[in-house]
């Protein structure tokens, strides 16, 4: 039986309690709900591609309580205490050189000679850290390639009880997974864009990120064309609507009749469209229609990210 309880200490405890036993515990960040494993546990981190489904063996990120647990395993250069220093806690994503004796499972970086670390900023995920006493790996908390969770019954949906307990904290503040930046040879690359925007990251760099994986890189999730999707077909860029089809809106809605319409961001926010992104997508999913069009999605600022899911949400199904 999945436990699924509010995170009271007593919870969290018991939550970190049965982590350190190799358990997998689902909790929230300000991104998305996670799906933890003890990232120094070979068995427990194998667990979370069962539960997920995914395919393969590709690296997870590794979340810490702090900066200094970070530098336990991974190797952190000028520029990425800049970013640490700046960004952290929050949704940034570093992939740094792995340690040779980073005290993790090699599963976590897929072979890999680097690892992924992130300081989620949310209270829930910060105590759950500080009482496992250990890193903790946590992709988000749903089935491989399908939309991630923002809320507590996301996870429940997705995962049912392949899940050993849950953490509800509630609704993700920031809806859309972290931003992730690959630090190595003093030059920072953009290998997903996500909460935190590009914008922001260059404004403290002073120069722009360059883009994509540098080298040779793993083909990971966030990275296939097909991911993030629902089950009913997308039509992007939507400019009419069909009456067949249900209208996920971004500002003023289309004209027409539609079978079903949620509004990412009446006002045009796209802080608001990114928090609401994941559940209006799945919520649509549910309407008896024959596909979701999605109005256009200015590309700047968090634009990238949203229409970086969105793309993924669209691709052809592998
Ligand atoms: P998720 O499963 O949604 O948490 O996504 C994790 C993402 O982190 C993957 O899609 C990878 O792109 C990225 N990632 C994690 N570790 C590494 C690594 N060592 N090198 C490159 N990308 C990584
Ligand atoms: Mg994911």
């Amino acid at each position: 039986m999945t436990l699924r309880v509010k995170p009271t200490p007593a919870h969290i405890a018991q939550a970190a309690t049965r982590l350190r036993e190799g358990h997998l515990v689902a909790f929230p960040t300000e991104t998305v709900y996670g799906l933890g494993a003890d990232a120094t546990n070979d068995t427990a981190v194998a667990h979370i591609f069962k539960a997920k489904g995914r395919p393969h063996f590709n690296p997870l990120i590794v979340h810490v309580s702090d900066a200094e647990k970070a530098n336990e395993v991974s190797m952190i250069d000028a520029i990425s205490q800049v970013l640490i220093e700046k960004f952290w806690p929050g949704p940034l994503t570093l992939v740094l050189p792995r340690r040779d004796e980073a005290p993790l499972s090699l599963l976590v970086s897929a072979g890999l000679d680097s690892v992924a670390v992130r300081q989620p900023a949310h209270a829930v995920a910060h105590a759950l850290l500080r009482e496992a006493g250990r890193p903790i790996a946590a992709p988000s908390a749903n089935r491989s390639g399908r939309l991630s969770p923002t809320t507590a019954d996301h996870v429940a949906e997705s995962l049912g009880e392949d899940v050993s307990m849950i953490l509800d904290g509630g609704p993700c503040a920031r809806g859309l997974e972290s931003t992730i930046v690959q630090v190595s040879d003093k030059q920072a690359a953009l290998l997903r864009p996500g909460a935190l925007t590009r914008e922001e990251i260059e404004a403290v760099l002073g120069q722009r990120l360059a883009l994509g994986p540098q080298g040779s890189a793993p083909t990971a999730p966030g990275q296939l064309a097909s991911h993030y999707a629902p089950s009913h077909a997308l039509r992007l860029n939507a400019h009419y609507i069909d009456a067949d089809e249900a209208l996920l809106a971004f500002g003023q809605p289309l004209r027409g009749k539609s079978c079903g319409l949620l509004n990412l961001s009446p006002r045009g926010d796209l802080w608001e469209a990114a928090a609401h992104l994941f559940s209006h997508l799945r919520t649509l999913d549910q309407a008896p229609c024959a596909r979701i069009a999605v109005m256009p999605i200015p590309h700047h600022g968090l634009g990238e990210a949203i229409n970086d899911r969105l793309a993924r949400a669209a691709a052809p199904r592998g």
